[in-house]
């Protein structure tokens, strides 16, 4: 049994009823670091030194620039039974510098003790997540070539696929990747009349599900959904076997092709 818990699912503008979208597998696992991610952990009952594996999409600070206030937590709040092993940060070798000086920025003086001790930077495109049941591939997306963009193929040890597909544009290596995929997160990055090739919009989203009907798509990242209150695009209306994700929702996976999604 396995969990991936949606303490976000906004876009960088912070809609209405949304924080920044990231992902949380086993309380563990977490797929980005936006700004928002303290209280979001929070929110999920995780203690931030509950963090094992931290997987970076992308350098875009809805999904980065949480790192100084996770790391800060981790150092003044540790686990009661930490067993040292540290942060893992899975990265393109590019970030550590990048990451550092963020966290140097943030928090000038206090965590340079943390990046040396606390975090463990792994650069390998495939590995076994230590201390989890996941296995991961990072691999190449389309999307603002400087953020240097990945997407992340997970794998149970039920067999249980889960593909992440980061902030993208529709790609060859998302394609090639979505038919052995149990479940798909898709990140809706704007809507159909802005014109973009590095984003998902509804329209590529839809095209995206039909190419792959044996995979269920999860659409993240998503806009706003609260009519009283007007900030940004708004939701669209997308096919039901489609399911845009709202803060909060859980998707519980039981083995291969075995999962529901929870409120
Ligand atoms: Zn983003
Ligand atoms: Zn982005």
């Amino acid at each position: 049994m396995a969990e991936v818990h949606f303490l976000g699912t906004g876009n960088a503008f912070s809609p209405p009823g949304r924080m920044h979208a990231l992902a949380l597998i086993d309380s563990k696992i977490l797929i980005d670091c936006p700004p928002t991610v303290i209280p979001q952990l929070i929110r999920g009952n995780c203690l931030p030194s509950e963090i094992k594996h931290l997987l970076i999409t992308h350098w875009h600070a809805d999904h980065t620039f949480g790192l100084p206030f996770l790391m800060l937590n981790r150092k003044w709040m540790p686990a009661e039974d930490s067993d040292g092993l540290g942060l893992e940060i899975h990265l393109e070798e590019n970030g550590i510098e990048i990451l550092s000086n963020l966290c140097k920025t943030g928090y000038p003086g206090s965590l340079e003790d943390s990046l040396k001790n606390d975090i463990i930077w792994k650069i390998d495109k495939r590995s076994r997540l230590t201390d989890t049941e996941w296995e991961m591939e990072r691999f190449s997306v389309f999307h603002t070539p400087e953020t240097e963009p990945h997407g992340y193929m997970l794998t149970h040890s039920s067999g249980f696929r889960l593909l992440h597909c980061g902030d993208s544009g529709p790609c060859e290596e998302i394609n090639s990747r979505a038919g052995d995929s149990d479940v798909l997160i898709v990140e809706m990055g704007v809507p159909d009349y802005v014109d973009s090739p590095y984003h998902h919009n509804p329209s590529d989203v839809e095209k995206l599900s039909k190419k792959f009907p044996e995979t269920k798509v999860l659409v993240t990242h998503n806009f706003s959904n609260n009519e009283n209150f007007r900030h940004g695009f708004v939701s669209p209306t997308l096919s039901s076997n489609i399911h845009q994700l709202a803060d909060g929702d859980r998707l519980i996976i039981k083995g291969k092709n075995d999962y529901i999604m929870k409120k």
